[in-house]
């Protein structure tokens, strides 16, 4: 790998970077996110835990979104659970747009304390993996039990499981000061190489993956979280004695959410009428909440 890019570049921040190892048939995508998970933090007043969870599963969806065309398709990691103290979780990605929220039991997230378990918080869960690919209308789901130590090794298991591809995923989050910081690295082994093409066979153990494996799995969390440090900087350090690295442009990451008036509209207008006479409220005013934004939307119906 040459380094022409070594000059310096705006630190990366709220960005996604798409690289492929071309002789180790491997894919990857490295994201980190500042003022935009702080947006999408703030807009609850959630406990500690519940706030690192949602930083893993944003930077989690930014970086399987991030393997979509930038074609209107979605990404969307959504975790139902039963019998823990949350709820459900949803966060998606669609054209550098991200979101989610948690939805959980305040008593019972507070009597876990800060060091919650996995098991803790979703008791007997599953995470659904949800690919819209909005040029071919084409849906694809996997769904997984939640296992694992981390939303990380869960989303792992969903791609050596439902697709069959060895995958290495690297999470670090920092939510210590006001200006929280969480990154991800996702990498990948695809049997013939190139992106779109056809996937053979793929063995976890090949000794090209278990290379790629080694250099990308040691990434520090600090070298994740360092603002300091450009993204191309990091890869370079990763992966900068292989003959080859194709780095795509860095790709900005924004908070975006679908809720406005219009569109609420929009989807009360296919409810049938009787249905949105229900919905009204005294004032003949239909009230809908964007649980992405925590916000209210009256509707005039
Ligand atoms: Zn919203």
């Amino acid at each position: 790998m040459t380094s022409p890019e070594r000059t310096r570049e705006p630190a990366s921040i709220d960005q996604l970077l798409g690289f492929t190892l071309s002789d180790r048939h491997a894919r990857g995508r490295m994201v980190r996110l500042g003022p935009v998970l702080g947006r999408i933090l703030a807009a609850h007043d959630y406990p500690r835990v519940i706030k690192e969870l949602l930083a893993e599963a944003l930077v989690l969806t930014a970086v399987m979104g991030a393997l979509l065309k930038r074609d209107g398709s979605q990404l969307t990691l959504q975790a139902q659970t039963r019998g823990g103290a949350i709820d459900l979780l949803v966060c998606d990605y669609r054209d550098g747009e991200l979101r989610g929220y948690v939805s959980f039991d305040p008593k019972r997230c507070a009597a876990l304390g800060e060091a919650a378990a996995l098991s803790d918080l979703f008791g007997e869960g599953y995470l659904a993996v949800t690919f819209d690919l909005d040029a071919t209308g084409e849906r694809y789901q996997g769904i997984v039990p939640l296992e694992g130590q981390s939303l990380a090794q869960a989303v792992e298991a969903y791609f050596a499981r439902s697709e069959q591809v060895p995958t290495l995923i690297r999470t670090a989050i920092d939510l210590r000061s006001n200006h929280p910081i969480a990154g991800a690295l996702l990498i990948q082994h695809l049997a013939e190489g190139e992106e779109g093409g056809e996937r053979l066979h793929v063995r976890p153990d090949h000794p090209e993956w278990q290379h790629v494996a080694i250099m990308g799995g040691s990434v520090e969390p600090a070298e994740l979280l360092d603002t300091e440090l450009p993204l191309s900087e990091l890869l370079w350090r990763l992966f900068h004695e292989e003959r080859e690295v194709r780095v795509q442009p860095l790709m900005p990451v924004s908070r975006g959410c679908r809720c406005s008036v219009v569109h609420f509209e929009e989807v009360l207008a296919r409810f049938p009428k009787e249905d949105r006479r229900d919905m009204r409220d005294d004032n003949g005013v239909i009230v809908v909440d964007c649980a992405f934004c925590s916000r209210e939307f009256a509707i005039q119906d």
